[in-house]
């Protein structure tokens, strides 16, 4: 009897025991992704993910990475990254006042920030470990998720243009190596011999990475390189853009010479939907930079847009969820500026600086360089 009476308890201790366990996964699992909201409420350490800016119809960066540090940029170094920025969201601007799309407008943008040596994209990009280029870019369309990307271009002044190219002429969505430079031609765009790429300063850069390796103190290229220049460089790299146009059509384009002293043949995400390129309309716009190998692993740029359309995040907690806790878990650091259709602009970075800017709807131009001057940044 007794013995009965004790079976019969059982399966309720059990219930009463499996209840308890699942309370607090529960309620984490309820409260993380609010984690901006627990904070809000005084409930968490998290800080509240803020938007870097509203009113925003375009943005653009200049890649993740070490920093620029106000105690050793010269004025005129400062002004040439401001005016490199500037000068992006100019042609950007001038597509959009003239009733231009937003992929019309990010492609502009990103091409005025390939043509600048400065950035690692186009003329300027970094050096593979054999000494040579190699170029990937992407732009994806926000109202029908149409895509277009190359990878492993070697002789194409302007890859964000055969990135438009392949979305709007061919049935694919990525053409890599010489087919996509043949392609690039026979449609007209500009082709340049390898050492149009060229600068001193990624030259400089390779050398280094290669001293590095040969001295053991660069132990892997995917760890110690970020935003196309070896560690301790200040120097930044990918660029990038995001625009909404009259329309409330979105649209993100992606453009790099990758890492410096990658393998030849290595493609990063910043040609890869979903990884260094998103738009959907309704939810972001985006654009990454940082250690491609974990931004694809991390799917960041889709991940940011399923948090807003699925997880019920804005565009501010999305961003900084992926950027400082998923790719973090991952071990990569960079950053992504990301757009949401009402105008909100995120720019969190994991990396100790990014380069970026951003034009509102009144026409007001603004760049980040320092990292004292970002509002969401580390
Ligand atoms: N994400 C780029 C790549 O891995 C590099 C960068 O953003 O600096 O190719």
């Amino acid at each position: 009897m007794r013995m009965r009476s004790r079976l019969r308890i059982l399966p309720v201790l059990t219930a009463l025991v499996a209840v308890a366990v699942a309370l607090p996964a529960l309620s984490q699992s309820s409260a993380r992704p609010e984690g901006a909201a627990a904070a809000a409420t005084g409930r968490g350490r998290v800080p509240v993910p803020r938007p870097e800016a509203t009113e925003v119809v375009l943005a653009v960066h200049g890649g993740a990475g070490t920093a620029l540090r106000r105690e050793d940029t010269d004025a005129r170094t400062e002004k040439a990254y401001r005016d490199g920025l500037a000068d992006a969201l100019r042609a950007g601007r001038k597509v959009l006042r003239d009733g231009g799309s937003s992929v019309a407008a990010v492609e502009a943008a990103v091409r005025s920030l390939e043509d600048n040596p400065l950035f690692n994209a186009g003329k300027g990009a970094v050096f593979t470990e054999d000494a040579g280029h190699e170029l990937d870019a992407s732009v994806m369309r926000g109202s029908d998720l149409a895509a277009g990307a190359v990878a492993g271009v070697r002789h194409v002044r302007n890859p964000v243009s055969a990135a438009r190219l392949v979305m709007e002429r061919t049935p694919h969505v990525l053409l890599a190596g010489e087919g996509a430079d043949a392609f690039a031609v026979r449609n007209g765009l500009p082709a340049v011999t390898q050492d149009y790429y060229w600068t001193q300063a990624r030259w400089d850069s390779l050398m280094k990475a290669k001293e590095q390796s040969r001295s053991g103190t660069s132990p892997s290229a995917s760890r110690q390189i970020v935003g196309g220049q070896a560690v301790g460089e200040s120097a930044m790299g990918t660029v990038g853009a995001v625009a909404v146009d009259g329309k409330h059509d979105l649209a993100a384009a992606t453009s790099t010479g990758g890492m410096t002293n990658k393998m030849a043949g290595r493609v990063g995400d910043s040609p890869l939907v979903g990884a260094g390129t998103y738009a959907k309309n309704g939810t972001v716009a985006a654009s990454a930079t940082g250690h491609g190998e974990v931004f694809i692993r991390g799917a960041a740029t889709s991940t940011l847009s399923h948090l807003v359309e699925f997880g019920g995040r804005d565009v501010a907690a999305a961003a900084h969820e992926v950027v400082h806790e998923r790719l973090a878990r991952l071990g990569g650091t960079g950053g992504v500026i990301a757009l949401a259709p009402d105008g909100t602009l995120a720019a969190p970075h994991s990396s100790e600086g990014m380069l970026y800017g951003y034009l509102t709807a009144d026409g007001k131009l603004v760049t980040k360089v320092f990292p004292d001057e970002t509002r969401t940044g580390r």
